[in-house]
């Protein structure tokens, strides 16, 4: 029988991705990451081609999306701590960057094509508790 795979999750970073990798495979699933070799040769391409692509079989799916959710849904911080929201202490936070918008995401690929800095490359944190953003 012919297997078949499914993406469950993109990461900006391999790090990133490996973290849950590591989870998910303690928990018995068998995760196959995507363009992890590429992003790691120039991290600065990862938003430009989706990032770190995490795929499980199909049959894993169910399980391995109920792990994420467990894990998935606040940020850690390089040493792996929840972040903690500094105003209300609540773990509900959230990453996001401003490459998101159109604006930043030129100005990222204009950097990425000309190998400047991107200068609009920047984190944030949102908290989900309190509404709060910070750095
Ligand atoms: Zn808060």
């Amino acid at each position: 029988m012919k297997e078949t795979f499914v993406n469950i999750a993109c990461y900006q970073y391999s790090s990133e991705a490996q973290i849950v990798k590591g989870k998910l495979q303690s928990e018995g699933i068998e995760v196959f990451l995507a363009d992890q070799v590429l992003i790691d040769t120039d991290p600065l391409i990862s938003q430009a081609i989706g990032g770190v692509k995490m795929n499980v079989r199909t049959c894993d799916r169910a399980r391995a999306l109920a792990v994420l959710n467990e894990i998935e849904n606040y940020s850690l911080d390089n040493e792996g701590k929840r972040l903690i929201c500094p105003s209300c202490n609540s773990i509900h936070v959230k990453v996001y960057t401003n490459v998101k918008d159109l604006r930043s995401f030129l100005a990222f690929l204009i950097s990425f094509l000309t190998f400047s800095l991107p200068i609009h490359y920047k984190y944030d944190y949102y908290c989900e508790s309190c509404k709060n953003k910070f750095s």
